[in-house]
């Protein structure tokens, strides 16, 4: 079996771990005789999955135990509007900080259902880092304010936790279960599975229970996180394989040491890729400022753009797959999700210094 290396921004990467399991119990599946997709969702077989997943993820991020753990669909994208939806009640207006791409269409969707106010954007300088929180301009009256932890597009990750009176929601779609996360000061956390927890369909949704009455009365029952909450995430049918794919998923990242291991395997990738870029007289670059460099996204151009085709031709047939930038800001861009191994950044490194060399 030839798997080659995958730095795909997502649908990315499945620890093969977890792609093994899943394929020996793939036709029946403990011993129901049915694979996990066959069988009803308020099955005891899958209850057990679906709260053994829950009970796993709790643990793993430490999750306070008051706070409900959501498994929804329609992806990160739905919660740009769903957030809003659910928890501007009767203030109207939520604070959001703009730091590339994905924060830029989570302002967009709330425009609808709220006034956005924008408290400080990165995009003057081309989003190459995260303001800092002495320019914010953050409202006394704001619902919530929403932060997007890793910008996958731009590569740029804040280094802190912000600090906010208002409730914090946080868009941590490409970086949750990368590295440690102190929920505890969070009013909501969100993510879709197809970045570190698993494969698209399903997303997590982590939110403190007081701030779940204050949907909009034209919120539908199939998106009022209070109503799905009291169904245990089964007010419809949920998308049952993804959630048992991110089970076996937390499971791996428990035997491998959880997030802090994780982190520090994590941190140790992003540092060989930059030092590969930095390294390279020019010949590649990355223009996001150090301190607010990605772990989990690394975009680079070549300083000759016309070369970026041949190379990601070349690095292709070297086995080295999804190195090719998103299609806002072109370019390369590696990914370094979890189920990236040091062994697969250190071939890309290496098939980056070779390419330099050869064509510097
Ligand atoms: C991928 C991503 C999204 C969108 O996720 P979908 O599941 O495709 O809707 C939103 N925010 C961030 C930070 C992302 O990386």
């Amino acid at each position: 079996m030839a798997r080659s290396h995958n730095f795909s921004a997502g649908p990315t990467a499945v620890p093969l771990d977890v792609l093994t399991q899943a394929h020996e119990e793939f036709f029946d599946f403990a011993g129901s005789g049915m694979s996990v997709m066959e069988i009803s969702h308020r099955s005891q077989v899958f209850m057990a999955v679906a709260s053994e997943a829950e009970r796993d993820l709790r643990d793993i991020l430490g999750v306070p135990p008051a706070y409900k753990v959501l498994f929804l669909q329609g992806g990160a994208s739905l919660q740009f509007a769903q957030v809003p939806m659910n928890l501007i009640g009767d203030k109207g207006t939520a604070d959001y900080l703009h730091t590339g791409l994905w924060s830029g269409k989570a302002i967009e969707a709330a425009r609808r259902y709220c006034d956005v106010r924008v408290v400080a954007s990165a995009h003057a300088s081309g989003f190459d880092h995260v303001p800092h929180a002495s320019h914010w301009r953050l409202n006394a009256d704001a619902a919530y304010l929403h932060y997007t932890e890793n910008e996958t597009v731009h590569g740029v990750q804040f280094i802190d936790t912000p600090a906010s009176d208002a409730p914090l929601v946080c868009d941590a779609c490409s970086s949750l279960l990368s590295k440690p996360i102190d929920i505890a000061r969070h009013g909501l956390v969100y993510a879709a599975a197809q970045k570190n927890m698993g494969v698209a369909g399903l997303t997590v949704v982590i939110v403190d229970p007081a701030l779940l009455e204050r949907s909009h009365a034209f919120t539908p029952d199939i998106l009022n996180y209070a109503r799905i909450s009291e169904a245990q995430s089964m007010l419809n049918t949920p998308a049952t394989f993804p959630w048992y794919l991110t089970g076996l998923t937390l499971k791996w990242i428990k035997h491998s040491g959880g997030l802090q291991a994780l982190h520090q395997r994590n941190q140790a990738k992003a540092r060989m890729l930059y030092r590969a870029i930095d390294g390279s007289d020019g010949f590649y670059r990355n223009s996001v400022q150090a301190p607010y460099r990605s772990i989990n996204n690394v975009p680079f151009r070549l300083a000759e753009v016309a070369l970026e085709k041949t190379f990601l031709r070349r690095a292709e047939q070297a086995g080295l797959n999804g190195l090719k930038g998103h299609a806002s800001v072109g370019g390369l861009r590696a990914s370094l999700y979890n189920a990236v191994s040091v062994p697969a950044v250190e071939a890309l490194c290496d098939f980056m210094n070779a390419f330099a060399r050869e064509h510097g």
